[in-house]
């Protein structure tokens, strides 16, 4: 039996464009998928209706295609994949889901007043069988599972203690006078939607930030709820922090990398990915060269990269 070819995948939030952060991602994504002989994946995940735009969405595409990072298949988004969701959320996972109505204010209430209280959400509705317009909770079993990560070694956590029963669908807005259908339906959590997704795309190889570690073991409980195969390989990469120790994002202003050249770019992120350094100058060859060189050693236990400004990193190379 031949082992099933690898499948990465890039899967950024249209919320804002692609920063430092994002690009590097992408760029380990890409060398790691390919050098492995794998297809890489981009994926559009934009089921936030507040918080992501479709502009965001070509800002992305564009920083990728000028850069050299070429996509296998079609690109995903997963707003048009919103009643697939909805379908296995309400059937599937109809008997480890409920309904929800607490709200932050009240859940602090009875935080306070239940100072003992040791999970993130204390199950107040789980026995209440309120209706699904309320929020979806997914119940997170209470008991440890780990996972290997071949960046951070092996990782442990109990669902229930560390993220409790996560919210994976909004609560449904004003059914009969909203005009926005996400509203009305509920909309869709990340979580959901990215399990779903790497299963029905068949991805093995999931590259991503370390910010997002935490969550892995609750998408490992959702997958196995559905009966999915178990993701093969997790990498999950040092986060970049700005001289302040904050995390680079959008919420930290980043700056989005659109306004400056590919090649430096690509150089600057494969620097802080601690790769060789390349001698191509065409963004394509650089790829290759980054691909044929690239080496995860030197990323293993690491969590944090400390970064510099834009402008000052791109100076320098
Ligand atoms: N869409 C997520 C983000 O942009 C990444 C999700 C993932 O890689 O699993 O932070």
């Amino acid at each position: 039996l031949s082992p099933s070819p690898v499948i990465g995948r890039f899967a950024p939030s249209p919320t804002g464009a692609l920063h430092l952060g994002s690009l590097v991602t992408a760029i380990a994504s890409y060398c790691i998928a390919k050098q492995a002989q794998g297809k890489w994946l981009v994926r559009i995940e934009d089921t936030d209706t507040e918080r992501c735009h479709p502009k965001f969405s070509d800002l992305i595409l564009a920083d990728l295609e000028r850069l050299g990072l070429h996509w296998d298949g079609n690109v995903r988004y997963q707003s048009q994949h919103l009643d697939t969701y909805h379908a296995l959320l309400d059937e599937q996972l109809k008997a480890v889901s409920y309904g929800c109505d607490c709200s932050r204010k009240s859940l602090q209430t009875y935080q306070l007043a239940h100072p003992n209280t040791q999970y993130p959400y204390p199950r107040i509705c789980v026995h209440k069988r309120l209706s699904r317009d309320h929020a979806i909770r997914l119940v997170m079993p209470n008991n440890p599972m780990l996972f290997f990560d071949q960046l951070q070694g092996v990782i442990s956590g109990n669902p229930q203690r560390e993220q409790g029963d996560i919210v994976v669908r909004r609560r449904r807005i004003g059914r009969s006078f909203s005009n926005t259908p996400t509203a009305s339906k509920g909309m869709i959590n990340y979580m959901l939607a990215v399990v779903i997704d790497d299963a029905q795309q068949s991805v093995n190889q999931i590259v991503r930030g370390l910010d997002i570690l935490p969550l892995t073991i609750p998408q490992m409980v959702i997958a196995d709820y559905l009966n999915f195969p178990p993701n093969q390989y997790y990498y999950h990469l040092p986060i970049l922090v700005n001289a302040q120790g904050q995390k680079l994002s959008k919420q930290t202003l980043a700056e989005p990398i659109h306004a400056y050249p590919a090649p430096q770019l690509i150089k600057t992120a494969l620097q802080l990915l601690q790769q060789p350094p390349i001698d191509m100058d065409k963004p394509t060859t650089m790829l290759e060269q980054a691909v044929c060189q690239w080496d995860h050693t030197p990323l293993q236990g690491k969590q944090r990269i400390e970064v510099d400004s834009l402008q000052n990193l791109l100076a320098t190379c």
